[in-house]
């Protein structure tokens, strides 16, 4: 494999890896396959069935007892496929108080912080998602620290606080 940037051959290795990418600071990728430079210090990072992925990320957020932060609720607005106005549209408020929530100017709500984790668990019907949890949510907001492995039947979140 050719270095992109400068055409030097690179190094591939398994590695933990710091998924920030997608938009949020704690998602660990357990072991994957990463491709480094030693020259100009490119690198790529292959993930397998990424749509799978980002939907045990979804589930696994919203599992989380702590409030949704404003990066978690732009990753899950985008996880729906929905744009601003769209998400605006579904959660019955104005444009810029989604572009509050996602920026951090404004706190979202109990009610739609609810409303957003049931429409991610009513996109994954296949996968349970215990309504309990609702009445088990703190009021104070904290990311969720995520660790993901890829296995024979998907990805999977491991247990984790938060
Ligand atoms: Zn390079």
């Amino acid at each position: 494999m050719k270095c992109l940037t400068c055409g030097k051959a690179m190094t591939t290795a398994r590695e933990n890896y710091n998924y920030s990418a997608c938009g949020l600071p704690h998602v660990t990728l357990k072991g994957v396959e990463v491709r480094r430079c030693g020259i100009c210090g490119e690198h790529e990072v292959v993930i397998p069935r990424i749509e799978d992925l980002h939907q045990v990320i979804a589930m696994a957020v919203v599992a989380k007892k702590s409030r949704l932060m404003p990066a978690e609720v732009k990753f899950l607005r985008k996880h729906l496929g929905w744009s601003g106005a769209d998400f605006a549209r579904h959660m019955g408020v104005a444009a810029e108080t989604v572009s509050r929530w996602e920026n951090g100017r404004e706190p979202m709500g109990a009610v739609a912080d609810r409303l957003l984790r049931l429409l991610i668990a009513t996109k994954s019907p296949d996968r349970d998602y215990a309504i309990d949890t609702l009445a088990e949510l703190a009021d104070e907001a904290a990311p969720a620290h995520l660790r993901l492995a890829a296995g024979r039947k998907g990805w999977h979140s491991e247990p984790a606080a938060a």
